[in-house]
């Protein structure tokens, strides 16, 4: 399992509530830049943090 740049805590929100905070400012984030299955129960969000420029990516369990 690879989870890059998101923290535990960012993981565990995007899991329940599929909106991640920006690890970088916190800032909330609402749209996916991309979405991808990582495998058929496993969708990766990448965002792009608008006030800061940071981008990341969270894992999500579907299904
Ligand atoms: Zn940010």
């Amino acid at each position: 399992m690879t989870l890059e740049n998101a923290t535990p805590a960012v993981i565990s929100f995007a899991r329940y509530f599929n909106r991640p905070l920006c690890p970088a400012c916190g800032n909330e984030q609402f749209v996916p830049e991309l979405s991808s299955f990582v495998h058929e129960r496993r969708v990766r969000h990448a965002w792009l943090c608008e006030p800061c420029g940071n981008g990341f990516s969270t894992d999500v369990e579907v299904g």
